[in-house]
């Protein structure tokens, strides 16, 4: 088994997986920040899967999920 990192680029969290943007109040999903980098994760409300997301200076959000393949 091994195993893939999924990333999904946009303006906000989005779903690595169904491609869900998540585009309400994720703010709150923030859990702490290094550097110049702000870590947070969430549930997509689409898919239910979980996936953290990266907020870099200027905007731009890195989702990703680790997903097993066979
Ligand atoms: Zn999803």
């Amino acid at each position: 088994m091994s195993k893939h990192l999924h990333i999904a680029i946009a303006r906000c969290p989005k779903c690595p997986a169904c491609q869900q943007e998540y585009v309400d109040d994720w703010h709150h999903s923030i859990r702490r920040t290094v550097g110049f980098v702000a870590e947070g994760s969430d549930k997509c409300a689409n898919c239910g899967k979980f996936y953290a997301f990266d907020v870099y200076p200027g905007g731009e959000v890195h989702s990703t999920m680790w997903r097993k393949s066979a």
